[in-house]
């Protein structure tokens, strides 16, 4: 029998709206905790950890969250090593460049900010970065490790996913569990980890027959399609966990989710919203790798679940 999350009725003449997933949140307090941590670890005269962040050409949107990401180290106490690098620069250069961040031993992780300009491979970017200083967790080692139940450096957006579920006491164990989109960086590696999570997961992208079905079935539905309006909040099952996980720009310039949030909150009983959702909760486990990686907190570091839901 399909398990549904409680609906919350705060009042019987009023309809249902969601309780919120609070990302901005939650990672605040997982920012919070992995201070103290580094703070720590640099009291007893070690060295603070550094993470390398390549920026290569001048995109508006990348400028945005390497900034985001820059500021959110200083907040840990970890140093960001900014590398930025002309949209004209070769593959070969850029490969160089991330042949001497493995060697430097200053540098526990290594972040490329994606997308690469034209002309570069980015899989050979990916591919290059050691896997031990793979922050986002996009290198084939990492990715196949997760694949195997074996996971070492998991990508940023999807364990941010299971962090700010477990943080409200939302236990994908048993569910049907619906990921819509199927990139490499945010809809495959959401799939496998809602599998060690122990959900029964169906992955959509863009040859699915029947959207609307698969939606309907779903008890925790995640959408990472970066297209507004493909899901009809009328499809969403009363009561379902509902994970917004694409970011754009609406006709005003408003930034919004992959779904109408006043429709999709009416039929939830969880919703992110966008922004303050997942966004903070990807820039927060990129510290969390970080410091993983530096060999200061453990594969499963996790932040306690400290919500007490109604
Ligand atoms: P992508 O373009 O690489 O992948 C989109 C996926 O959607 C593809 O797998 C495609 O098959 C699927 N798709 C397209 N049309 C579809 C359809 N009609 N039905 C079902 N599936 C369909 O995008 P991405 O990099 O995975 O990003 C997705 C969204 O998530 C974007 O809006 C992006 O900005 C956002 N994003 C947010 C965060 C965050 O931290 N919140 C992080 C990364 C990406």
């Amino acid at each position: 029998m399909q398990w549904r999350y409680n609906v919350p009725m705060t009042n019987p003449h009023t309809q249902a709206t969601a309780h919120m997933l609070n990302g901005r949140v939650v990672a605040d307090h997982l920012i919070n905790a992995l201070a103290e941590v580094t703070e720590a670890h640099v009291a007893q005269g070690r060295s603070r950890p550094g993470l390398a962040v390549v920026l290569v050409g001048d995109d508006p949107a990348s400028e945005v969250y390497v900034g985001h990401k820059i500021r959110a180290c200083e907040r840990v106490g970890i140093r960001s090593l900014a590398h930025r690098l002309p949209a004209s620069v070769t593959e070969e250069a850029l490969l160089s460049l991330i042949d001497e961040l493995n060697q430097d031993e200053g540098v526990a992780g290594i972040l490329v900010q994606l997308p690469l300009p034209e002309g570069i491979n980015a899989a050979a970017v990916t591919r290059r970065i050691s896997p031990s200083k793979d922050v986002d967790g996009f290198h084939p080692t990492n990715m196949g490790l997760l694949a195997q139940r074996t996971p070492a450096i998991r990508p940023c957006t999807p364990r941010g996913v299971i962090t700010l579920l477990n943080y409200y006491r939302l236990d994908p164990k048993g569910q049907e569990a619906l990921v819509v989109g199927a990139s490499n960086i945010v809809g495959r590696p959401l799939m496998l980890e809602l599998l060690l999570a122990g959900a029964t997961v169906t992955i959509a992208h863009r040859f699915t027959r029947d959207l609307k079905k698969h939606v309907g079935r779903a008890g925790i539905l995640c959408v990472a399609v970066g297209r507004a309006d493909l899901i009809d909040p009328d499809w969403i099952a009363p009561g379902t966990v509902v994970v917004d996980i694409g970011i754009h720009r609406d006709e005003d310039g408003r930034l919004r989710g992959d779904l109408d949030f006043e429709r999709a909150r009416q039929k939830a009983s969880w919703i992110t919203p966008v922004p303050g959702g997942v966004g903070p909760m990807t820039v927060a486990t990129l510290l969390q790798n970080t410091l993983q990686a530096a060999g200061i907190i453990p594969a499963d570091f996790a932040l306690k679940a400290t919500h007490h839901n109604a």
